[in-house]
Order: C-alpha cells, then sequence, then structure tokens
C-alpha cells in the first residue's frame, strides 16, 4: 500500500510539474506536487496561468511581444502597472 501510494505522489509531483513547466510555474508545480501529490495536479489546473494574455483575442503572448502573433495586433497586456 505504501508503495502504492509513494508511486501515486511521483505521479503527482510529475503531472503538476508537467502542467507548470509551460505557465512559467516549474517551481510552484514541484512544490505543490510535493506537498499535494496526486491532488497537486488539480491546484496546478487552477493556479492561473502567468503569461499575459493578448488584450484583443485573450490567446496567450509571451512577456516580451509587443505584437501578438494570433491577430498581430499590440498586446501592452505585458506591461502591467505595479510588475
Ligand atoms: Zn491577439
Amino acid at each position: 500500500m505504501t508503495g502504492f501510494l509513494a508511486v501515486l505522489w511521483l505521479v503527482g509531483i510529475i503531472v503538476s510539474m508537467l502542467i507548470s513547466i509551460p505557465r512559467g510555474n516549474a517551481v510552484i508545480g514541484f512544490i505543490v506536487g510535493l506537498l499535494l501529490g496526486p491532488l497537486g495536479i488539480l491546484v496546478v489546473l487552477f493556479i492561473s496561468d502567468r503569461r499575459p494574455r493578448c488584450m484583443h483575442c485573450k490567446q496567450l503572448v509571451e512577456a516580451d511581444d509587443v505584437i501578438c502573433p494570433h491577430c498581430r495586433k499590440e498586446t501592452r497586456l505585458s506591461r502591467i502597472p505595479g510588475r
């Protein structure tokens, strides 16, 4: 039973990280997976994506994108005041 739980926990850590890496939250994904195991997967799914979104088409853009690669308009969202 302990072995099964350990595998389940390890899967939780790996999946949490795999979800978090493309979102720029790799460390958070690892910590959440480590603390919560399989439940961490659910948590990281609800942690908001830290990448900025285009204000026109709502697609994800890179933080340093000035022109949205999806709709070709100025993103501007990457310049959030106070960050
Ligand atoms: Zn766009």
